[in-house]
């Protein structure tokens, strides 16, 4: 009897142990930035602090190890977002155990926008990186606006404080101003510029520096220095008053003792932060390495664990009906595929967030939209560059899958028993393409191979071949971002390649509505071959891309028939009416469908139909063309605000905003795309090199009438 019940409960312990954390220490957090503020250079101090690395890497250097594809690199800048794992504190103690961090460095540039956006999708906090100089940067505005729509807890870290004209106390009010956020100090500066020294904990009240030998890895705490008790007794104040008022038991505290207790205070931060009533500061400086262990600290102490968060959402896959899951390894599976890489030893590379239940090796899983069960290969957690396989991820856990070769970005993985498809993640239409020409023939099958690799990767890279010219045509968000898929084309996939100049993707729509029937009968042949095919076509909203409802409700029409309507319509879509461009915004209703005799009824028939049908209907349904719109943020010295408002205008730009910036003017504004080819070296030209800007896509609009006759005769 007691070996039985011991040997259960040894077994019992095992199965409880494969979780190495458990959920409510787990971080997933990521870091939201503009571009330069020091994403990169923080991460990898985080990583080196934690120990996953021996020696820090500098992003100057070209050695780092989150920015580790050639062309990040080179360029400096980071373009895909790593999923990294690592552990805080080092040593757990009384009061605070070992977090496991999920870390995702995300990219500033513009171009990659939909990297921060999918990040933000599967996070459960951020840590806003601003520079102690630039403060509340154009690009810092995009991701928090961002960060704001997925309702993400956020901490702010002022780096740079090293830098010369570093300004702790303006950045913080800026913070409050223009990111509307309650931006409240937890740690304090000793110092500013070249005597920045480290930092005043306003938790702890303790003065806290970083040992030069090891590149700041031991700390010192000690007592408040002389010339800083004022400013810290000050920052406490506030920080008591700020707490006051969203935890009782801070002001009852305060009241009766004159002072909180520190768990008090804690409790509180991490309270008031959780529901984004608060937004705690931290600051110092990443490249001089002070700073950031107070930074992780404050990362376990008050950003959400996934039980913090709301349950995450989806539709019940059978009844269409809404559905919740919340964080519990004990429930059946949901987990979603936010990104897919081709790493170039392991292969394909999926990477989840598991929201409910776990997942294990060598495991079926379901897929609603394959309607199939997948077979999950091996399992790992990512640390930047490298990876270490798992037997099992587990609720809210994030890593990476090998296998499921038909499953792509946006995906659900569930339980076949309990099916819910979670809600996909919206990527936006290109917005810029360009010809690809492979060099020699031998290039040719190499490069579609590449192309479709890469546009697997990244739902923003869209590949086709234009049905007239034979052309391949390579779509993306922006200059840059074609220039680095080209480059990857060049070196990762080694394909030789020509392209064609970067051009504004302009897409075709319908404004009103129209219908049409066409019966399509001819002979191939002996063979007559005929079909009918009746449908409406009419706008939709934009930005909602295209929907084809083929309900004929009861027909004698075989399921081969339909798709082929179907097929036909969505081939039919793909060139528009008026300039032959893919449309978008439309929605297809097909209404009828029929034989002309039973005989002649064939599948290329049906398609033909509904491809003639669907151009009739879309010609009578007013056709216009659509042009990408870009948010472009201006900051301008306002002796230049004229000029650069002279030029916005004469750009097509329209003023959404305007507001001041310090001793500057911002101003928001709307402007084709097409408009902004040599911007920068224009509102550089107009300011004498001092004003700057940040633009992220906004969607699409309708061409004006001068500018699409130009288009239309080009
Ligand atoms: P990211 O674009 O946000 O990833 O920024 P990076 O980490 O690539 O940093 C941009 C540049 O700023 C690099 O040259 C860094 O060396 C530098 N940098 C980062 N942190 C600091 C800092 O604390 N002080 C100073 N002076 N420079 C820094
Ligand atoms: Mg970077």
């Amino acid at each position: 009897m007691n070996v039985e019940t011991g040997k259960k409960r040894a077994k019992g312990a095992a199965e409880e142990a494969g979780r190495s954390h458990d959920l409510a220490n787990v971080r997933n957090i990521g870091i939201i930035a503009h571009i330069d503020a020091g994403k990169t250079t923080v991460s990898e101090r985080i990583l080196y602090y934690d120990g996953h690395i021996r020696r820090v890497g500098e992003v100057h250097e070209g050695n780092t190890v989150m920015d580790w594809m050639v062309q990040e690199r080179e360029r400096g800048i980071t373009i895909t977002s790593a999923a990294t794992t690592c552990e805080w504190p080092a040593v757990a103690s009384a009061d605070m155990p070992r977090c496991q961090i999920n870390l995702i460095d995300t990219p500033g540039h513009v171009d990659f926008t939909v990297e921060v956006e999918r990040s933000l999708r599967v996070l459960d906090g951020a840590v806003g990186i601003f520079c102690a100089v630039g403060g509340v940067q154009p690009q810092s505005e995009t991701v928090w606006r961002q960060a704001n729509k997925y309702n993400v807890p956020r901490l702010a870290f002022v780096n740079k404080m090293d830098r010369m004209g570093a300004n702790f106390v303006a950045v913080v009010s800026e913070i409050r101003e223009r990111l509307k956020a309650n931006a409240v100090p937890i740690v304090l500066p000793m110092g500013e510029a070249e005597s920045f020294a480290g930092n005043i904990d306003l938790v702890s009240m303790e003065a806290i520096e970083y040992s030069e030998e090891d590149q700041g890895a031991t700390l010192r705490r000690g007592a408040i220095p002389e010339g800083f008790s004022e400013a810290a007794a000050s920052g406490r104040m506030s920080l008591i008053e700020a707490l006051s008022d969203v935890d009782d038991a801070v002001a009852e505290a305060y009241l009766s003792h004159g002072d909180v207790p520190v768990e008090v205070l804690r409790r509180a931060i991490r309270k008031a932060t959780l529901s984004s009533r608060m937004l705690p500061v931290l600051c110092g400086t990443a490249l001089k390495n002070k700073g950031i262990q107070p930074l992780l600290d404050a990362v376990a102490w008050y950003l959400p664990s996934p039980l913090d968060r709301p349950p995450v959402a989806g539709t019940d896959v059978r009844t269409g009906g809404a559905l919740e899951r919340a964080a519990d390894d004990g429930a059946p599976l949901s987990a979603l595929v936010f990104k897919v890489a081709a790493d170039g030893f392991i292969g394909r590379l999926l990477y989840v967030r598991v929201y409910s239940g776990k997942v294990s090796k060598g495991q079926n899983v379901f897929v609603p939209r394959l309607r199939s069960r997948e077979r999950v290969g091996r399992l790992l957690k990512m640390h930047a560059n490298a990876q270490s396989d798992v037997e099992t991820l587990f609720s809210g856990e994030i890593g990476a899958i090998v296998g499921l070769g038909k499953c792509t970005t946006g995906d659900t993985l569930c339980a076949e028993n309990a099916q819910i498809a979670l809600e996909r993640i919206e990527f936006p239409d290109p917005v810029m393409f360009m010809a690809v020409e492979p060099r020699s023939r031998a290039d040719k099958e190499k490069m579609q191979e590449a192309l479709q690799t890469l546009a697997d990767e990244d739902p923003t890279c869209q590949v086709r071949v234009d049905s007239e010219t034979g052309q391949t045509i390579l779509s993306g968000m922006g200059e840059l971002h074609l220039e680095i898929l080209r480059d990857r084309l060049l070196r990762e996939f080694k394909v030789a390649a020509n392209t064609g100049k970067p051009m504004v993707s302009y897409y075709e729509t319908v404004t009103g509505s129209g219908q049409a029937s066409h019966t399509f009968d001819r002979l191939f042949g002996d063979r007559r071959q005929a079909a009918r095919v009746e449908l409406q076509v009419g706008p939709g909203e934009r930005g909602s891309g295209v929907h084809v409802a083929c309900k004929l409700g009861r027909t004698e029409l075989t399921p081969e028939f339909t798709d082929a309507i179907e097929q036909g319509v969505r081939d039919a879509i793909m060139t528009g009416v008026l300039a032959r461009l893919p449309m978008t915004d439309v929605t297809v209703r097909v209404t009828g469908a029929g034989f002309v005799d039973e005989d002649s009824a064939t599948a290329m028939a049906f398609r033909t139909a509904a491809i003639m049908a669907f151009r009739e209907a879309a010609n009578a349904a007013t056709p216009e063309l659509l042009e990408p719109i870009m948010g472009v943020d201006i900051v301008t010295p306002p002796e230049s605000t004229g000029d650069v408002m002279g030029d916005l205008s004469g750009r097509r730009g329209q003023v959404r905003e305007l507001g001041v910036h310090g001793d500057m003017q911002s101003a928001h504004a709307d402007v084709p795309l097409a408009e902004l080819f040599g911007y920068s070296t224009a509102i550089r030209s107009l300011s004498k090199g001092r004003a700057s800007y940040s633009m992220e896509p906004k969607g699409f609009a309708i061409v004006p009438k001068a500018v699409k006759e130009a288009i239309l005769n080009r």
